[in-house]
């Protein structure tokens, strides 16, 4: 047997085994352009299961603001930032995010997880205790895994919880929380954690990648939302290619933090910088997130329809107030199945299973976007309760 066909043979093995499980998963292939109307596998279909908040992902100005980039400055930024990669484009674009929240610096990194794995085991180290939420994003479990310091796991969204984990660290401990939770789209307790923080001599460190450009004043995201302030939050992270439409990710903080970051932060030092036209494209997501409020409230009206037609129908969706609304189906296979059929109707909803979640939770997830029209969320609503109805029939047949 050759190398390549042993490995063949081991890997064919695993994923036999997740198959049999229900967790095998596969990609679909987007035709075009992403949107709330979608070509997907060669079929038009309606799309709910993105981050396009805002319905930006293929608005035209940043098509054409990425366009004007690549002809002025070509496709690629030649090297890390450090050394010859850090354009004009990126400058501006880290000094309208600082300006947009109200803080003194923001540093570009080229997607949230590179983010995360850069800037946790920057602010951490060995003899530290990070002090994380049991359903933060998978990119800060692995920036704080390595840091090397120690972690405290805490149950979700306890403020509580997190104060005791905080006061038995001491002086100096990382708190580390998701603004708003990926799967469950529920929001961080952030006043209570940042109280904490301030009593316990602890630093907070949001990461809001579902929150900037969707939520709060103006979409100033989580901490906007919360009241809170850059001086209480020190260490806020965000991503691009959400509610932005464009791709990347940053850090905002004051010129100190920044600094340190880019003495420190290993994905950001050794990695070359995005694409100039990618940063073109950010900056102009961001001024029509400024110019346009009425995105963020035609999200909240989607958001506030979805939730009382859920409610008519007796959809047990979760808790949450943001675009994020989990319907818990419990396993795997079942969530699959109603994923398949809203498909076979003509609706992309992802099923999510464990890794993603908890054994036993599989969900769907809903997205909601500005762009969903009120039609569109009714149709959903009304394919949801036929398939779930036919579902129970099926089970007691
Ligand atoms: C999506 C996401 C990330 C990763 O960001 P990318 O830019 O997609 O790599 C990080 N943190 C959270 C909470 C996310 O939801």
């Amino acid at each position: 047997m050759s190398a390549a066909a042993a490995l063949d043979a081991r890997l064919r093995g695993q994923l036999e085994a997740l198959a049999a499980r229900d967790l095998h998963r596969q990609r679909r292939i987007v035709d075009g352009a992403h949107g709330v109307s979608i070509r997907v596998d060669g079929r038009d279909c309606l799309c709910f299961c993105a981050n396009d908040y805002l319905g930006l992902a293929a608005d035209p100005r940043l098509a054409e603001a990425a366009a004007r980039a690549l002809r002025a400055s070509g496709t690629g930024s030649g090297a890390a930032a450090l050394v010859s990669g850090h354009n004009r484009e990126h400058r501006a674009l880290e000094e309208e995010i600082a300006g947009f929240l109200g803080c003194e610096a923001a540093l570009l990194f080229a997607n949230g997880w590179a983010a995360n794995l850069g800037a946790l085991p920057a602010l951490a180290g060995r003899g530290d205790t990070i002090c994380s939420d049991a359903l933060n994003h998978a990119s800060l479990i692995d920036g704080a895994r390595l840091s090397r310091a120690a972690i405290t796991r805490v149950p979700h969204a306890d403020a509580a919880a997190f104060d005791a984990a905080l006061a038995e660290a001491g002086d100096g401990a990382l708190a580390v929380s998701d603004g708003v939770f990926s799967m469950d789209g529920d929001a961080a307790p952030l006043p209570a954690l940042a109280a904490s923080c301030a009593q316990r001599g602890a630093t907070l460190y949001v990461d809001d990648a579902h929150g900037f450009g969707a939520r709060g004043p103006g979409g100033r995201g989580s901490l906007a939302a919360a009241g809170l302030t850059h001086s209480e939050v020190p260490v806020y992270v965000a991503t691009l290619g959400k509610a932005v439409g464009a791709a990347g990710a940053f850090v905002a903080g004051s010129h100190t933090l920044i600094d340190w970051l880019v003495q420190r932060a290993r994905t950001w030092v050794f990695s070359t910088a995005p694409p100039p036209s990618v940063a073109a494209a950010a900056r102009a997501g961001l001024a029509i997130i400024r110019a346009e409020p009425e995105r963020q409230e035609r999200l909240a009206a989607n958001i506030r329809h979805f939730r009382t037609g859920a409610a008519e129908r007796g959809l047990a969706v979760g808790a949450s107030e943001t675009a994020i609304q989990p319907l818990v189906l419990g396993d795997a296979a079942r969530t699959m199945r109603v994923s398949r059929a809203l498909w076979e109707r003509g609706f992309w909803v992802a099923g999510i299973r464990p890794p993603t979640v908890p054994e036993g939770t599989s969900r769907l997830r809903i997205a909601l976007s500005a762009a969903h029209g009120t039609a569109q969320i009714e149709a959903l609503l009304d394919a949801l309760a036929a398939v779930l109805a036919a579902e129970t029939e099926g089970a007691h047949a």
